[in-house]
């Protein structure tokens, strides 16, 4: 089968023909239709993340049919969602207490499991999403991470109303429709100067979109940095009213510069978002699907995963990157 593969750090992804995997009991063997890029692939190219057991096929964002199952409930031909949490030790404190995203002993599909970068992978069954959909896999890859993390981090945002999104890319523009679907105002902040993302925010219903270094028109609930900028810690602070909570989507960030104490102060609370739960994907699908969220898309073939993670570094992407592989 053909696959990406990120053999040492630092690296362009590098064409490989593999063999195709066979299915442990428990897992289901998984032909991908799609994948999409996340930035968390950057962090893997640029060594950013701990221990990452090289060569590894990268992708966490997989959208694929079952093609041979070990695993009954998976039925071949079933079409699943595969996320980037592939396996918990089920008995950790963290699991035992509805946690399972801060596992002690997590296994992450793209990373320290096989990804989606591939013809073929196989993944615990419990850990796929069953896709009652048969809308095309590239646009539903986007929904598998981006979605989910923008999903999560806005749980954490509490009922706050007016909603601020530091980096608009694949995660910010469907966490806005999540938004508009539940009548809360969001506040795009892009690149200083990127007035195509700052566009395609007001497009699709932002109350104020403007660069990073502005400040919002009002003071805001909360807000959540998908930019994995550190600077941008003390500015979303800033931002918010006393009480109000700051958000980091992000696995990796830039370091967080010195700020005073006053942009803490007043009770404002600043906290990371990790991971996701099967119990986040259960209902971030069944909500995507509702309102429905259509993604923005620019789609490269398989072959292509150097450039589509090069136009992301760059910026360069609007809605997100996604690597068609087989399926349509
Ligand atoms: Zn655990
Ligand atoms: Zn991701």
């Amino acid at each position: 089968m053909r696959a990406m593969v990120l053999e040492a750090p630092q690296r362009p992804l590098v064409p490989r023909d593999l063999p195709r995997p066979d299915p442990a009991p428990g897992q289901a063997l998984i032909s991908v239709e799609a994948c999409a890029v996340c930035r968390t692939d950057l962090h893997l190219l640029d060594d950013e993340l701990d221990d990452i057991p090289y060569p590894i096929v990268p992708g966490h964002q997989i959208v694929g049919t079952v093609v041979e199952s070990n695993a009954a409930p998976l039925a071949p031909g079933t079409r699943v969602g595969v996320p980037w949490l592939g396996s918990t030790c089920g008995h950790c404190l963290f699991c035992e207490r509805g946690s399972e995203n801060l596992c002690d002993a997590a296994r992450y599909t793209g990373y320290t499991l096989p990804g989606g970068y591939a013809d073929y992978l196989t993944a615990d069954h419990r850990y796929c999403f069953a896709l009652q959909s048969d809308d095309e896999a590239v646009l539903m890859a986007p929904l598998l991470c981006a979605g989910l993390i923008g999903y999560r981090a806005l749980r954490m945002c509490g009922d706050g109303q007016r909603i601020g999104l530091y980096g608009f890319g694949a995660a910010a523009h469907i966490l806005a429709q999540v938004l508009r679907h539940q009548g809360r105002a969001f506040y795009a902040f892009t690149r200083p100067g990127d007035e195509e993302a700052q566009r395609s925010a007001l497009t699709l219903g932002a109350a104020w979109a403007g660069g990073s270094d502005e400040r919002p028109p009002q003071s805001l609930d909360a807000a959540i940095l998908f930019a994995p900028v550190g600077e941008l810690v003390p500015a979303g602070l800033a931002a918010v009213r006393k009480g109000g909570i700051v958000v980091c989507g992000g696995i990796h960030m830039s370091p967080i510069p010195r700020f005073d104490y006053g942009l803490l102060w007043g009770e404002r609370v600043l906290r990371s978002v990790a991971n996701l739960t099967r119990q986040d994907g259960v209902e971030f699908l069944a909500l995507a699907r509702k309102i429905p969220v259509e993604t923005q898309v620019e789609v490269f073939e398989l072959e292509r995963a150097n450039e589509a993670l090069l136009r992301l570094r760059s910026g360069a992407i609007t809605g997100s990157a996604v690597l068609r592989v087989g399926g349509e």
